[in-house]
């Protein structure tokens, strides 16, 4: 029997003494011809496990995951479901649709989940786009979208962000041809923060022609609170080619279970039902998102606790001088430029693992009030810019 010690905080740290070498793996001459477009595609890159100098704690501030775990109610059914999982679960994913449909005010027909909303997004992308179609996206933004571009055999167009880390519509709808099918519209923007504005994504909106599916991610719409944001629902309700795109991972702290979903009019979310993995949603998932819904009182107490810690922090940092993007979401965007790699270093040398862009910048998820506070010591460290 192998031996585990416990060497970390998180049991995905765990070392393992005393297994065995596992012999050299001697890769045979490959033969096989695989799509040419995965040698130009870059690897998702998950955020960083937690690390640290002997001592200290380390946070994960990586990946917009949410810091509290599993609420009671959750985990009891979770522990439930997880007797009967022998069996395949509902591949129509009634109950949760109905719950959605609910809580959303929305008909049922309209819901469209998947394992996670990147599958969702992947789905959407599959059902909207033949080989060399063309989706449009703002750039910086969320990592998963050249991915899922590529992967369907379509092709990325990205257009690069203002000097507010916002998106430029203007400019988005100037890079739409008639080839392209999807345009994606991150807001609040991950990785930068900002919030796409109502009246701007409405005047845009206007404009795009109406066979090309504008996808409005909003998975990070419990944290938003300007005033002035899209609200994705309303947009969806009058308009056929919008899709909203909804998510368990963040807001409600279901990142591992893997369950997202899209609001869409009923054509679309029909293609997105076929173009799913059949059984895609786990039956773990679907009751612990029902169990969430059921819990939506405790669940919004903890995203209001996560936004005031947002404004702690922002509002620590703009104390200290500097001048970020406004964020509406569970994270801070610091476009350091050049600087990135150094503050993602002093990050890691306190203990938080951080997520660096390159040398656009350094995205830091709110976390723990600790390891928030300890962002802010750092950050006074480092000097603002
Ligand atoms: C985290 C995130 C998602 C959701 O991912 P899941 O697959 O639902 O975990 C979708 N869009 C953006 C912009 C995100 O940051």
């Amino acid at each position: 029997m192998r031996e585990t010690v416990d060497t970390a905080e998180s049991p995905s740290e765990r070392v393992t003494e005393s297994a065995p070498p596992r012999e050299a793996y001697a890769a045979p001459e490959s033969t096989v011809r695989l799509r040419a477009v995965l040698a130009q595609m870059p690897d998702y890159k998950p955020g960083k496990a937690a690390v640290a100098p002997a001592g200290v704690t380390a946070y994960k501030l990586s990946s917009n995951e949410n810091p509290y775990g599993p609420l009671p109610s959750v985990l009891a059914a979770v522990a439930d479901g997880a007797t009967t999982v022998n069996r395949y679960p509902d591949m129509a994913v009634a109950a949760l649709t109905e719950r959605l449909a609910e809580a959303l005010d929305v008909p049922a027909e309209c819901i469209a989940t998947g394992t996670g909303s990147v599958a969702v997004l992947g789905q959407i992308v599959n059902a909207a786009c033949d080989a060399g179609d063309e989706v449009v996206f703002a750039w910086r933004s969320f990592e998963a979208y050249p991915i899922v571009t590529q992967l369907a055999g379509a092709k990325p167009v990205m257009v690069g962000l203002d000097e507010q880390s916002r998106h430029r519509l203007d400019a988005m709808l100037a890079a739409i041809t008639d080839r392209t099918r999807v345009v994606l519209v991150c807001t609040p923007n991950n990785p930068t923060g900002p919030c796409v504005h109502q009246a701007e994504l409405e005047a845009f909106l206007d404009r795009v022609p109406s066979d090309v599916v504008v996808v409005v991610d909003e998975a990070y719409v419990e944290f938003v609170r300007d005033p002035e944001a899209v609200r994705g629902l309303e947009v969806w309700r009058e308009r056929p080619n919008v899709v909203v795109l909804r998510t368990f991972s963040k807001a409600y702290g279901l990142a591992g279970l893997r369950v997202g979903y899209a609001v869409a009019h009923s054509p679309v979310a029909a293609a997105l039902r076929k173009t799913a993995t059949p059984f895609g949603v786990n039956s773990l998932a679907q009751v612990a998102a029902i169990a969430s819904l059921d819990a939506i009182d405790e669940l919004t107490e903890r995203v209001e606790s996560l936004v005031a810690e947002r404004d702690r922090v922002v509002q620590a940092l703009t104390d200290q001088g500097w001048t970020l993007p406004r964020s509406d979401a569970n994270f801070v965007w610091f476009p350091l430029g050049a600087d990135s790699t150094a503050f993602s270093q002093a990050c890691q040398e306190a203990g938080l693992m951080v997520r660096q862009y390159g040398d656009d910048g350094v995205r830091v998820t709110i976390g723990e009030v600790e390891a928030n506070s300890r962002l802010v010591e750092v950050a006074q460290r480092f000097g603002a810019r």
